[in-house]
């Protein structure tokens, strides 16, 4: 068994657009609740290997797999959100007319299939979940504040906590602190601190304060393959990762 051990698995994985290759034989593997970051310079193929993973761009050749058995490649992108794979892409995208808890319950109401028109209450279970996922994103004061008026920061974490109601396997954000407070960003190192373990995570960043307080395993893309791994200070000390950040 390949997979064993791992939540999610690619090898050899290359797409190119217009025989430019984005992504060149990339492998990689993320252990069940491990929290991972990406960096790579611009280009390095960071969006186009999330968009292979949840199925938005088709590869070319090689393999992803999710868990010990599920071949990624044998679904589409809707199917694989369904299968536990949330994503969050840079912009937060809330309903800002909808309160805080009127917007975690659509998440829990999307999952459902229930037509939005149709007034729906969540079950004792889901009226847990909800509560647990309002502490853990730190929005259990603001329940009735509407999205809209929430700061930036407040705003991203309560995306991620609609992406939480589904109760994901595996989560991929995409520059989740970018534009946020010192203040913020210190809490959301906190909040991915907390999710990992139940939750793995694939965090592409490029704030290295961020990166280095979180202190998880790091992945340098670069020109779509994995060019080092390690903790943030082995690849900050990583010769070929100087010359690809600071030019040669
Ligand atoms: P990153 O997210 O690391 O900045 P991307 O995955 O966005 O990198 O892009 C990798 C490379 O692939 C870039 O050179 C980009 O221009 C190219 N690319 C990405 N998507 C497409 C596309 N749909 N068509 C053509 N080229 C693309």
């Amino acid at each position: 068994d390949v997979t064993h051990g791992r939540i999610l698995y690619l090898e050899d994985v290359s797409v190119s657009f217009d025989g430019f290759k984005a992504i060149d034989k990339l492998s990689l593997d993320i252990a069940p609740g491990e929290l991972r970051c990406v960096i790579g310079p611009n280009g390095a193929g960071k969006t186009t290997m999330m968009d292979i993973i949840t199925g938005k761009t088709r590869p070319d050749s090689g393999s992803v797999f999710f868990g010990s058995t599920i071949d990624l490649l044998r679904y589409r992108e809707a199917e694989i959100a369904q299968l536990g794979i949330g994503r969050k892409f840079q912009k937060p995208t809330v309903f800002e007319q909808l309160t805080v808890y009127e917007n975690l319950e659509l998440a829990l109401k999307t999952d459902k299939g229930v037509l939005a028109s149709v007034r729906f209450r969540p079950d004792s279970a889901e009226g847990d979940r909800l509560a647990e996922v309002l502490r853990t994103i730190h929005l259990a004061g603001h329940v009735d504040r509407l999205a809209g008026t929430l700061s930036h920061g407040q705003k991203q974490w309560l995306e991620i906590g609609m992406l939480l109601m589904q109760d994901p396997k595996l989560l991929l954000l995409d520059e989740p602190v970018a534009g946020m407070t010192d203040e913020e960003t210190a809490r959301t190192a906190e909040l991915f601190l907390s999710l990992k373990g139940r939750h793995s995570l694939m965090v592409v960043e490029h704030d290295m304060g961020f990166i280095k307080t979180i202190s998880e395993k790091v992945t340098v893309l670069h020109e779509g393959a994995v060019l080092a791994e390690g903790s943030l200070e082995q690849v900050q000390a990583d010769e070929r990762v100087i010359e690809v950040y600071l030019g040669r």
